[in-house]
């Protein structure tokens, strides 16, 4: 099974050593010299409670350390091989005691050190790198066990009644990733630094319904990358469906419109055929079938009150015809 786990943004250009060069030439092909590669840094992952209310073990951060070590690093998840620009020739597994985690225990990362080597093909991507555009990392693996942190079923094995996310007597439910079986790739992201021009991940905090109206318009206003968190895909579907719904009765709304405009202009023009009037009503926008549908019932009225008026007059001459007899 595969894991996607978004780490903190943090990725940045590293000097290189003899003993470097060392590992990338075990990984390269062509023997390459320090000015051929372009060697820089970055969290792959930690051992903090995730947006999925997940999380690796450190034992499970030390193997993952091990598995990734020559694996590639690709730019969006790309399948192209094209994009398989950095390989991981070091990894490093490092404890912040200065920081703690959620659960409070010192702050443990995967440090991973890779390579690109320095040809036309990657210049833009060495200058992203450089830059120091802001980075989200993505690994893609996968483990062995997902253990629940309330009662410590195997959810890989059995299920268990304790959901994500919540609470149980004051302690949350998320699941503990172990037993790393393989480690795929990872790939980096670039995300403009500008705010609002395409990280839609930081709006969780506000009302659903305005996370998927603001995922919405970024997407609209957006060219490049945009990064949805598992939340915001949630809000995103949610609101989906209830824009589905509402799709729904417009259509329902537009169907009945047309009908109804239809049968006006048989009675107010029956010259005009049925087919034709059809087809009228398909080719107008709502607004405009709306204000034809509009005139069509005034005038209805109009020729249906003196018809009334004439059929009154009617049958009181033809009640006064019968008096006549
Ligand atoms: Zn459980």
């Amino acid at each position: 099974m595969n894991k996607s786990y978004n780490s903190e943004p943090k990725c940045g250009a590293e000097d290189v050593s003899e003993e470097d060069m060392e590992l990338i030439n075990s990984y390269s092909r062509k023997k390459l010299k320090a000015e051929d590669v372009f060697v820089f840094s970055a969290v792959l992952c930690d051992n903090e409670i995730d947006r999925d209310f997940e999380r690796f073990s450190v034992e499970s951060l030390k193997t993952l350390a091990e598995l990734f070590k020559g694996k590639t690093a690709i730019k969006n998840h790309s399948m192209n091989s094209e994009d398989q620009s950095a390989r991981t020739f070091k990894t490093q597994l490092v404890t912040d005691e200065s920081k703690k985690n959620s659960l409070g225990e010192p702050y443990v990362y995967l440090k991973a050190y890779s390579y690109i080597p320095r040809i036309k093909k990657y210049e833009s991507l060495i200058e992203e790198i450089e830059s120091g555009i802001k980075k989200e990392v993505s690994v893609s693996c996968s483990v062995g066990k997902s253990i629940c942190s309330i009662c410590g079923a195997d959810l890989r094995q059995s299920a268990c009644h304790h959901k994500k996310g919540k609470s149980y007597k004051g302690k949350l439910c998320y699941l503990e990733l172990n037993d790393p079986l393989d480690a795929y790739e990872w790939s980096f992201v670039a995300v403009p630094a500008q705010k609002n021009a395409g990280v839609i991940k930081n709006f969780k905090d506000k009302e659903e319904n305005t996370v998927a109206q603001d995922a919405v318009k970024s997407i609209k206003e957006l060219d490049s990358e945009i990064i949805l968190s598992r939340e915001d895909v949630k809000a995103l579907r949610d609101y989906i469906v209830s824009v589905e719904t509402q799709a729904q009765d417009g259509r329902e709304y537009r169907k009945a419109l047309e009908t109804e405009t239809v049968k006006l202009f048989a009675l107010t023009s029956p010259e005009i055929s049925n087919d034709c009037t059809k087809s009228i009503c398909k080719s107008l926008s709502t607004k405009d079938l709306k204000e034809l549908n509009g005139a069509l019932k005034e005038k209805n009225r109009e020729l249906s009150a003196p018809q009334l008026v004439k059929a009154k007059q009617q049958s009181e001459n033809s009640l006064n015809s019968q008096f006549r007899f």
